[in-house]
């Protein structure tokens, strides 16, 4: 055996083995992006060639999701409960919007990671009949000890309180922490009914993140804190252009996407505010997305 074969590879020499979790892709010929340190420790981030994301390269282990979950604000009990508070605004911006397509009496909705089931009181109060389920076991006992019906789960597919097929399915900031988007959407569409809508609010720091990959190499310091910014603790990013198309792939008829709603809350600093509010401009203007994050509504159609 030769010395070259013998020896430790470098981590630049390892071979990629994880797909996009954005998009499925194989990530064979993913680049790498940055290595940085955050919430999840030290971790590399690759980009996927085919929808331009940027992603952990990391295997996807449930109970580590727990775990690190439950030390995140949504996680926590008393934090996460304030955090229903805090993202009041968006909440009812998105309850608006669903409401103008959907009748709320009468009709069901499932909100996938739930959390302390914040969004679930408030479409509830709107007339729906709520639902939902979270993968932090004290926020599903949270929801359930307030009269509302969750379940401890990870995937639309092991959701059992209801067989019934859902008017509306919502997912507000949790698909980011999904390890495979096209299984999870493709769940979805099968559980909603003909005519029944996915809402989505989603986060699209791609720009940002490219910024600060790019700063990371001249001033470190000052590119990750840059990227601990654009990715937080999720998972990957992605841009919104490609989400929609994967959207439409999986069988989805978009109804809107914009910026506009995005707002968390009415306390939210002013520099985020004007980036939504600049960014629902240019997105409108020009079809270039850079704003922080955006609410997408689309239909599953009827044939
Ligand atoms: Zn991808």
């Amino acid at each position: 055996m030769s010395a070259s074969t013998t020896r430790q590879m470098t981590a630049a020499e390892m071979p990629l083995i994880h797909s996009c979790p954005a998009c499925g892709s194989a990530a064979a010929s993913a680049r790498r992006a940055w290595r940085f340190i955050n919430a999840r420790g030290e971790t590399e981030w690759l980009r996927c060639p085919e929808c331009q994301s940027y992603f952990m390269d990391g295997e996807y282990d449930l109970q580590n999701e727990i775990s690190h979950t439950e030390q995140m604000t949504w996680g926590d009990s008393e934090k996460g409960e304030q955090l229903n508070d805090y993202k009041q605004r968006m909440y009812r911006a998105v309850l608006s919007k669903v409401s103008s397509l959907i009748d709320p009496h009468g009709s069901t909705l499932l909100d996938v990671g739930c959390s302390y089931g914040g969004f679930m009181e408030a479409a509830s109060e709107v007339g729906f009949n709520v639902f939902g389920f979270d993968i932090v076991p004290q926020a599903v006992a949270h929801v359930n000890s307030v009269g509302m019906q969750a379940q401890c789960c990870a995937e639309v597919k092991d959701f059992t309180l209801s067989n019934q097929n859902f008017d509306v399915i919502s997912v507000l900031d949790a698909n980011i922490y999904w390890p495979n988007q096209p299984q999870q959407l493709a769940e979805i569409f099968q559980r909603l009914r003909p005519g029944g809508l996915l809402v989505m609010r989603v986060v699209d720091k791609s720009w940002m993140a490219t910024a600060g990959a790019a700063i990371q190499r001249l001033l470190p310091a000052n590119g990750q804190k840059i990227l601990r910014r654009a990715v937080n603790d999720h998972r990957f990013s992605m841009p919104v252009g490609s989400f929609l198309t994967l959207l439409e792939r999986t069988g989805f008829r978009i109804i809107s996407a914009s910026p506009k709603g995005a707002v968390h809350s009415d306390q939210t600093s002013f520099p985020v505010r004007m980036s939504f509010a600049m960014g629902t401009a240019l997105w409108h203007a020009s079809g270039i997305f850079l704003a922080p994050g955006a609410v997408v509504i689309a239909e599953r159609p009827r044939s």
